[in-house]
């Protein structure tokens, strides 16, 4: 059987322009997925029903993909946006940074399909498939065993380099490496609680994990949230407050990957932007970013409310 040579996946990785790679094995994950049910018993996943289906492949990637023996877990670092004098009137409506740039769906895609023909895994005739929180696959778990972070008290992955302001794809592949990473041996989060005491919506539980019902996040961008008449803190698509006040932001190396560069600063625009916007302009403006998927109609009605 044709194996993989993890320097050449390593390598490869940032030639297409990965800020971080790391490569595990496909085996499941018995402990994480035991955490996750835990998670749903406790009905943290309100309404977003498509979290409950396929846990068995969400921590088992074999059966996701048939045959997968390998996970190139990618990440990229992106940078947040200026404070803006432009927008002096008027409230503020607030966009997380990972919003204001090409949807990293998209941007994935083309890299990841660029990593498995850099590795040849075609010509080879081994089978692969790219992913981005796009397929029920435990990114998260595997970001940490593939050593690129370990989870902080927010639920997000946390790089001792970049901080938690990375976005995350993986290729799953049907052959072995010749070696894996190792998880890192320290955590960055040094469970300060900065982002426990700032979560507008006390949305982050006390063991571990985030309540979906209350995070702005989720309700901002997930269709299927949990309706709530409950403030977004301003927040109109996203919530960044607790990355904003986490130390090992602040500490963090400022990387904006060109490669997923922003196509807006947020705050430009006033919340009376957005209730105005036409069809037409959201399409032309903002069609090629996350927001798309929310549409212009559902920025409209959450900016009245803001
Ligand atoms: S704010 Fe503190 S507790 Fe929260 S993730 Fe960052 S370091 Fe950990
Ligand atoms: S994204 Fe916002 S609402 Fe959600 S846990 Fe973080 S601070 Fe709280």
């Amino acid at each position: 059987m044709d194996i993989l040579h993890y320097e050449d996946i390593i390598a490869a990785a940032a030639e297409v322009g990965f800020d971080l790679c790391g490569v595990v094995d496909a085996e499941p994950m018995p402990h994480p997925k035991e955490q996750f049910e835990r998670w749903l018993a406790e009905g943290n996943q309100g309404t977003l029903g498509y979290l409950e289906r396929n846990v068995d492949k969400r921590f088992d990637p074999s059966l996701l993909v048939e045959g997968a023996r390998s996970v190139i877990v990618c990440a990229l670092a992106y940078g947040v946006p200026q404070e803006s004098a432009n927008c002096s009137e008027g409230r503020r409506a607030k966009i997380a940074p990972y919003a204001c740039r090409e949807d990293y769906h998209t941007v994935f895609r083309r890299l990841l399909t660029q990593l498995a023909e850099r590795l040849r895994l075609n010509e080879r005739g081994i089978r692969w498939r790219a992913f981005t929180d796009s397929a029920p696959l435990a990114e998260k778990s595997l970001a940490e065993r593939a050593g690129i972070g370990r989870r902080g008290r927010n639920s997000l992955i946390i790089n001792s380099r970049f901080g938690s302001r990375i976005l995350l794809g993986e290729l799953v592949v049907c052959a072995p490496a010749d070696r894996y990473s190792t998880p890192t041996a320290e955590n960055p989060c040094s469970d300060c609680g900065a982002c426990v005491e700032r979560c507008p919506a006390e949305a982050i539980l006390p063991e571990g994990g985030i309540d979906t019902r209350r995070c702005i996040a989720c309700r901002t961008v997930e269709p299927a949230a949990t309706p709530s008449d409950e403030s977004t803190a301003g927040w109109l698509f996203g919530c960044d407050e607790c990355q904003a006040c986490c130390p090992c932001n602040e500490a963090a190396e400022r990387r904006d990957n060109q490669l997923i560069a922003t196509l807006f600063n947020p705050a430009d625009l006033s919340a009376d932007y957005w209730v105005e916007i036409t069809d037409e302009e959201f399409a032309e403006r903002f069609g090629t970013t996350p927001l798309s998927r929310a549409g212009a109609e559902r920025l409209r009605e959450g900016a009245k409310k803001l």
